[in-house]
């Protein structure tokens, strides 16, 4: 039995004149993700994607959990395809849905009639096709209101479609059609979420990594390329910069008072990542702060890391307790990962007493020492770049 995947927009319905450029992006990344999996065509008619399967080989279970992360999609199914005779439509149904009916109690068939000229009208398609399944499955019964499944029938222009409900798709917009943003990326649990989080608002991401070898071990490092590859599952290919940081955080712990490195630290982090966002052309920077969460999080500490640079900075996680991060973060899989061990570098000089209320001018005052400017160049200079996907 031939079987393909339906596929209904998110929130493209509502982009009036730019639904066709959504919707090209949509089947672009479609087509990006299921290439692999061997030869499928993605095609799209009314405000229904297809997506058919080519070849044998094709590992469709794959594709469909494939389908599930991709941006811009509300709804999914699978589908039976048959020719559009009523005898066609009669058997397929019985034997495609055999595995959901035979364990059911109740259902209701639904139908749609786009091709006009088939013989039966939709409400006839529905007593018809509801017949030959309860003379099936004897044990099944008919419950308009509330069944326990929908069994639909869709005659279209070239075959009819057999299938039961839709899965809920990953919902957002396309990535690539809200532009690209630069994520900073720790190992931590939140930034991997922020990045999903403005990902899924059709942002392409890029990310910026600081490392502090010997302070942070390579398997840091490995950490966040298996968090990005995560990410990716859903964002598609990021450009991971690694800029390494140890001297920068040798000089501020040298050159400034302790009460004011994590600032001084973070300042640091957004200079570089804001050059490196402009070089790849990406015009905003995504951190995973949420207010409050920890001294560098208070409104006045923002403040100060926010002065030093002109890009926006999108912070999708600002009002989200750690609950609810954590909970986007085991359903996209990255908390497992997140919470491995390994020291990032912000831990490795947390100053027993933070400021928690820091001016600017004082922050300014404690960074005076500083060779700001020649470390950013060195930093930059030797910044590594890789694709994560
Ligand atoms: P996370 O869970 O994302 O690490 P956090 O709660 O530990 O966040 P901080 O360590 O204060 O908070 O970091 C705040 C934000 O700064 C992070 O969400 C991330 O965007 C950025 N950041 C922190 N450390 C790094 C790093 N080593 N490289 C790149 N960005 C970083
Ligand atoms: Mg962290």
């Amino acid at each position: 039995m031939k079987e393909v995947i339906l596929i209904k927009n998110g929130e493209l319905a509502l982009k009036g004149l730019n639904r066709s450029t959504f919707e090209d992006s949509l089947i672009r990344s479609l087509k990006r993700r299921l290439k692999e999996l061997g030869e499928v065509s993605v095609t799209k008619s009314q405000s229904t994607i297809y997506v058919e399967p080519q070849e044998d080989g094709f590992d469709f279970e794959e594709a469909l959990a494939r389908v599930g992360k991709i941006f811009g999609i509300a709804g999914y199914s699978r589908a039976c395809v048959c020719e559009k005779t009523p005898e066609a439509i009669y058997e397929h149904a019985v034997q495609y849905l055999r595995p959901v009916l035979e364990t059911a109690k109740t259902f209701k068939v639904e139908a749609k009639r786009a091709d006009k000229s088939f013989p039966l009208r939709s409400p006839e398609i529905c007593r018809e096709v509801g017949g030959v399944l309860l003379d099936a499955f004897p044990h099944l019964r008919v419950d308009v209101h509330h069944p326990e499944h929908t069994v639909f029938v869709e005659v279209r222009d070239y075959a009819a479609y057999i299938r039961v409900e839709q899965l809920r798709g990953a919902g957002g917009l396309p990535v690539g059609t809200a532009g690209t943003a630069t994520v900073l990326i720790s190992g931590g649990i939140d930034s991997p979420v922020a990045a999903w989080t403005m990902a899924k608002r059709g942002l392409k991401l890029n990310a910026v990594h600081f490392a502090s070898p010997p302070y942070t071990s390579p398997r840091a490092e490995q950490k966040v390329r298996l968090l990005l590859k995560k990410v990716a599952e859903y964002s598609g290919a990021i450009g991971l910069r690694i800029v390494p940081f140890t001297e920068i955080q040798d000089e501020i712990a040298k050159c400034c008072p302790e009460e004011y490195f994590t600032l001084i630290m973070r300042r640091m982090m957004m200079r570089i990542a804001e050059r490196l966002a402009e070089k790849s052309g990406s015009p905003a920077l995504i951190t995973g702060e949420s207010l409050g969460q920890v001294a560098s999080q208070t409104l006045p500490a923002l403040v100060t890391t926010d002065a030093v640079v002109s890009m926006p900075v999108l912070r999708p996680l600002i009002g989200m307790d750690k609950e609810e991060i954590i909970r986007i973060s085991r359903m996209i899989d990255t908390f497992e990962t997140s919470i491995l061990p390994y020291e990032d570098c912000c831990t490795v000089f947390t100053p027993k007493h933070p400021k928690t209320r820091p001016t600017l001018e004082a922050c300014a005052a404690s960074e005076a020492k500083l060779e700001i400017e020649p470390l950013i160049k060195k930093a930059i200079a030797e910044t590594t770049f890789s694709i994560i996907e």
